[in-house]
Parts: structure tokens; C-alpha cells; sequence
């Protein structure tokens, strides 16, 4: 079926209204009218090809949350009218050991991004979430409690998890100390995370206008990396810290002030790689690691977490025609904290 959508031609393309073509729902399929559609940074990467291997025309968007319109006749979690969500996947093996653990974003044989993915059953690649429309196996959608605030849930499906799950798998807990690098979509997601679990968070940020807010998300406190007397005053200091950052940054500033056994996770993606000396780990015994998103049970418990716990993003809805726009404003930091799409514009 034909369904409107907005897409990038090439990489320096701005995105544009384009027609794209969903399938019909087969036995395990939910379709779903999007109503609200975040805009991760990974999108823009994604759009102007800064990655590898973007496919054209490309029509990004996995922060999706919509109304189920039909069902397959094998459905069992959905039915019509459901209030659903999608994130960043939208299929995996199903067999390898990872995703038997519930980890699909590890799958050993590639899981299927929500965009730029290649479908497992050779029909091509996958098209996002700035559409009126998306059809997903049920096994890949998840339950939406909270139907208060849509738009401030929708970035939950990549913001949410891809925080969510490093704080959850290497434990933050109560009293900790947290550093969380970068103040955009994932950054206020993991202040409001981290904050619920009882950490003690530090919004470690390049912008001096956003301290305010920082404290208001929940941080505890604020780190102005550009003031060298307060990157010093930290030296040693933190359990934990997650980086957000999209551009690239010097690492080997951030783990320098990790506690001795202290852990660095990754999750922002920059394009050029980063240079970390052996000497800037071995010193105090500490880690850098890295994170994907989350896998599909946990996503769910981050989505009835937040549900409980009233955590929602703090967003900018804004019309469809205003994507490039809003593009230009995130790379500039300009964007409080999320830019969310309402689908209705389209
Ligand atoms: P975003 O909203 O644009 O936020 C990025 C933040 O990085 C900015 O708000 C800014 O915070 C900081 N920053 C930007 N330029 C910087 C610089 N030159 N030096 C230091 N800090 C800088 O982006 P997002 O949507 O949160 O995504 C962040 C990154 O995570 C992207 O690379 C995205 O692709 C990636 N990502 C990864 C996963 C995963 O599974 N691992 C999932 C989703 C997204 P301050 O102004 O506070 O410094
Ligand atoms: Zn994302
Ligand atoms: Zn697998």
C-alpha cells in the first residue's frame, strides 16, 4: 500500500515528502497510523550518510508511537486501536543465543534496523518512522500504558532504552556517583534515569546555558567542561559515567575523571574514531565499554518503568515541514530536549 513519508534522496539532500510502499500485514503483523515520531540524532547521521552504507532514498524515524489500524490473523499481544510503539528494531534471527537471551540488538546474524535494515526475507531494506504508516511483526511492538503525553513517550523508544539499559546492566544504583556527557535527547533521558535509580548525577555538559535546566531534569549537579579548574576539581571522582555525545569529543578528558575501578560506557556515536591511550585505563583499573539501544523485553520494562515513575521527555512537537529545520537546530544543541514530529502534519 502506498503511504506519504519524508525522505532523504542522497546525502546532502534535505528530506522531502516522498510516497513509499508498505506490505500488507501478514499472520504476525500489527499495522500502525504513526501519530508521534521522535528525531534521534542517529537519524540525521543516518541521512547524511556520516555512517557507512546508507541506502537512498532513506526515510528515517524509530521513535514511533501509534494507533493499531489492523492485524494479522496469528496476532495475539495487539489488537485495532491499540496504542503501540516501535523503536529502533524491527526483526532479528530470533534463533542465536542472543536474541534467545532477549538481547536482539546483539543478534549474531544482524538485527533489522527500523530504517536503513535489510528485511530477512530479501524485499529490501526498511523505512522509518517520518511516515503515516509502518507494518511490524508483533514480536517488535511494544505495549504503550502511559497514553497521557504520546509525544513525550515516543522518544522513549531510542532515548529511553538506549540509556535505560547500560544504567540497568552495570548497575547504577542509590548513592552512586554518574556522570552523564551531553545534555541532548539521550543525555535528559539518562539525568531523569539515573536520578530515579538514586544516583548522585553530574550533567557533565559544553554548554553553560543549560545548567539550569540540567538541575531541573534532576541532576544533582553541573560540570562545565569548557572551565579547566572544574574538569580538574573532578579528577577521580565518578562510579560511572555515560557518554552522550554525537561529535567528536576527547574521551580520554572524561575517563580521567572515573574513580580507580570506574566504568565509561559509549553510547553518542561520533563519526571520527577516538584515540584512547592504554595509559588512560590501566592507571586505575578502569573501563570503557559501549552500548546498543536495548532488546525488546527491555524495553518494555523501561516503557512500564517510566509509566510508573511519570517519566516522560521533555519535547518540541513540531510540524513535518520543519524537519530540516529542526536538523540544523540539533546540530547546533538547540533543541530542548527532543524534537518530536507530530505525524498528524503530514
Ligand atoms: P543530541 O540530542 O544532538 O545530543 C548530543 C549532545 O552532545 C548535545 O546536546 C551536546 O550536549 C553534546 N555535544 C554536541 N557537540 C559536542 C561537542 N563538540 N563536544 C562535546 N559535547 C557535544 O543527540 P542524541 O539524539 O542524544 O544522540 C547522541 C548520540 O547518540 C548520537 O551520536 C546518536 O547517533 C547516538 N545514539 C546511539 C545509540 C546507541 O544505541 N548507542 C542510540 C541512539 C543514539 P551539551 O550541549 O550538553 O554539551
Ligand atoms: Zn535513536
Ligand atoms: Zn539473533
Amino acid at each position: 500500500m502506498e503511504v506519504k513519508a519524508y525522505a532523504a534522496q542522497n546525502e546532502t539532500a534535505p528530506l522531502q515528502p516522498y510516497i513509499i510502499n508498505r506490505r500488507e500485514p501478514r499472520e504476525h503483523d500489527v499495522q500502525i497510523d504513526i501519530l508521534y515520531c521522535g528525531i534521534c540524532h542517529s537519524d540525521l547521521h543516518t541521512a547524511r550518510g556520516e555512517w557507512y552504507g546508507t541506502m537512498y532514498p532513506c526515510v528515517p524515524g524509530h521513535e514511533i508511537v501509534g494507533r493499531v489500524v489492523k492485524v494479522g490473523s496469528h496476532v495475539k499481544k495487539y489488537a485495532e486501536g491499540d496504542i503501540v510503539g516501535v523503536g529502533c528494531m524491527v526483526d532479528s534471527c530470533r534463533e542465536c543465543a542472543s536474541c534467545q537471551e532477549g538481547l536482539e540488538q546483539y543478534c549474531e546474524n544482524g538485527f533489522v534496523g527500523t530504517y536503513n535494515g535489510q528485511e530477512r526475507d530479501g524485499s529490501g531494506y526498511t523505512l522509518g518512522g517520518y511516515s503515516k504508516q509502518v507494518v511490524v511483526d508483533e514480536a517488535f511492538v511494544l505495549k504503550i500504558r502511559d497514553t497521557e503525553n504520546l509525544a513525550g513517550v515516543a522518544p522513549l523508544l531510542c532515548a529511553g532504552i538506549t540509556t535505560y539499559s547500560p544504567l540497568r546492566h552495570w548497575g547504577v544504583k542509590k548513592g552512586d556517583k554518574v556522570g552523564v556527557v551531553g545534555l541532548g535527547g539521550l543525555g535528559h533521558m539518562a539525568v531523569k534515569l539515573a536520578a530515579s535509580f538514586g544516583a548522585d548525577v553530574t550533567m557533565i555538559s559544553h554548554s553553560p546555558s543549560k545548567k539550569q535546566d540540567a538541575e531541573k531534569l534532576g541532576a544533582h549537579h553541573f560540570l562545565l567542561t569548557k572551565d579547566a579548574n572544574e574538569v580538574a576539581a573532578a579528577s577521580g571522582s565518578f562510579d560511572f559515567i555515560l557518554d552522550t555525545v554525537s561529535a567528536d569529543h576527547d574521551y580520554n578528558m572524561y575517563l580521567g575523571m572515573l574513580k580507580r575501578d570506574g566504568k565509561m560506557v559509549c553510547v553518542g556515536i561520533p563519526s571520527t574514531p577516538g584515540q584512547v591511550p592504554a595509559f588512560s585505563l590501566i592507571m586505575q583499573r578502569k573501563t570503557l565499554a559501549g552500548s546498543l539501544i536495548g532488546g525488546i523485553a527491555e524495553t518494555q520494562e523501561m516503557l512500564d518503568y517510566c509509566a510508573e515513575h511519570n517519566i516522560t521527555s521533555d519535547v518540541e512537537v513540531i510540524d513535518i515541514k520543519d524537519i530540516n529545520e529542526a536538523y540544523e537546530r540539533m546540530l547546533k544543541g538547540d533543541v530542548r530536549y527532543r524534537f518530536v514530529i507530530d505525524m498528524n502534519t503530514l
